[in-house]
């Protein structure tokens, strides 16, 4: 049979009700499994049988759900973390321990940035930034002998940026190690990375996935790809483990090797696991989530033409503009859309931005992005406040700059709510 398209999936991926079952995914709200004898939980616990015994190991809504991710990104299993920032910390400790190096781009989310260049560097794993527009020679200057992984995403938070995935994929496989990226911003619907060379995709379910602002989420997927004994870089894959029994995941779990080890490993010692029912309502989001990202984007396309065309703004950012820098890598990786996301510039600068922010009626000031409510939001009055304006520049957050997050409401009621707020702060 021909496999099925992502819409077919996001509906009935990861859970099929045999005959007589509840046809929504049923919440398993149990901590733990009963079993009738000793020796049937053992094997259990010697990964040598299927089953549930502990739900921070593993639990059947969150297994669904994460079946479902995998089967979207088209990858061969997944695991739920209890947020994005879980995700992408377990995603980078799957594969580095203190001593080992990740090379990653500049162009990613805050709190990304934060995890690997001061709490992960506390940790001992070092990190070498690149922009993601550096000549090939800057890249390969960025591997070290002890580089274990390289890091990007697909579309930046906030800044835009569309990551040229089959560029710093082949980079990475030219020194043997994997490339992970987040694609929370494009979702699997926009943009699968898998298809371009990476091999490990992470997310913020957090955003597009749930889109309803309900849950705090991630997930991690494994192509199934890379050879992890193609080197003798990733002991904790390819020898036994012994904190699990002497297993060697490679040689037990093939193609699930990075997943198992994940679970067996980082969850097992570090939990971070999602609340059944926060997989519950991430499902929700999930069996709609085409129809949104469609809606979203024709939305964001409106708006991004309204904002260039207005006197009162000063530049705009919007992958999806024919004058974007980055709309010939969106049309490559992206080419059905990039997200909601734009930022734009109010002319004035931040205290123009400001007024313009308290002027607003029906767009939310909140520091959420990816919601059916239309979300915005002005750094330099709210999350970077504390810097100067130059210091702003220096971080690359201009002092006028708006992030703006498009949501499903009518987009004429979106553009009427901007075009009255620029008015009042042009006065
Ligand atoms: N990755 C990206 C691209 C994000 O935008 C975010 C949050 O905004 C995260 C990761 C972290 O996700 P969470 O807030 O779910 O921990």
């Amino acid at each position: 049979m021909k496999e099925h398209g992502i819409a077919t999936k996001c509906v009935h991926a990861g859970y099929t009700a045999k005959n007589g079952e509840p046809i929504a995914l049923p919440i398993v709200q149990s901590t733990t499994y009963k079993y009738d004898s000793s020796d049937a939980m053992g094997k259990l616990f010697d990964l040598e049988a299927d089953g549930y015994f502990y739900t921070r190991l593993a639990n059947p809504t969150n297994d669904a759900v994460a079946a479902k991710i995998a089967a979207l990104e088209g990858g061969v299993a997944g695991v739920l973390t209890s947020s994005g920032q879980a995700a992408n910390l377990f995603a980078v400790l799957n594969l580095c321990a203190a001593g080992d190096h990740v090379v990653s781009s500049t162009a990613i989310y805050g709190g990304t940035f934060n995890l690997f260049n001061v709490t992960l560097r506390r940790m001992g794993i070092a990190f070498t930034f690149v922009s993601p527009d550096c000549s090939d020679e800057e890249l390969e200057a960025a591997f070290r002998e002890n580089t274990k992984a390289v890091f990007g995403e697909t579309l930046s938070n906030p800044s835009l940026n569309v990551f040229d995935i089959e560029r710093f994929a082949a980079a990475a496989h030219r020194h043997g190690v994997p490339l992970i990226v987040d694609n929370t911003f494009p979702t699997p619907v926009n943009c699968r990375p898998f298809e371009f060379g990476a091999d490990i995709v992470t997310h913020s379910t957090t955003k597009y996935m749930d889109g309803h602002a309900t849950q705090v989420g991630g997930v991690i997927v494994d192509s199934g790809n890379f050879d992890w004994t193609q080197n003798d870089k990733f002991p904790g894959l390819t020898t036994p483990d012994d904190s699990y029994h002497g297993i060697t995941y490679t040689e037990r779990f093939g193609k699930a090797a990075f997943i198992t080890k994940c679970v067996a490993q980082l969850m097992r010692d570090l939990g971070s696991i999602p609340s059944p029912h926060n997989a519950f309502l991430l499902n929700l989001g999930l069996e709609t989530l085409p129809l949104r990202m469609k809606k979203h984007c024709e939305n964001a396309m409106a708006v991004a033409r309204f904002l260039e065309k207005n006197p009162n703004v000063s530049w705009v950012s919007y992958p999806g503009l024919e004058g974007d820098a980055e709309y010939a890598k969106a049309m490559k990786y992206m080419p059905n859309g990039t997200s909601g996301v734009i930022s734009f510039g109010v002319r004035g600068g931040r205290a123009a931005a400001t007024t313009f922010m308290d002027a607003l009626r029906l767009c939310n000031i909140v520091t959420h992005v990816a919601d059916c409510r239309t979300c915005v939001l002005h750094p330099a009055s709210t999350t970077h406040r504390q810097l100067s304006d130059r210091q702003l520049e220096e971080a690359g957050v201009k002092p006028d700059l708006i992030r703006l997050s498009v949501g499903l409401e009518d987009v004429e009621d979106i553009i009427g709510d901007l075009a009255q707020a620029l008015e009042a702060a042009a006065k």
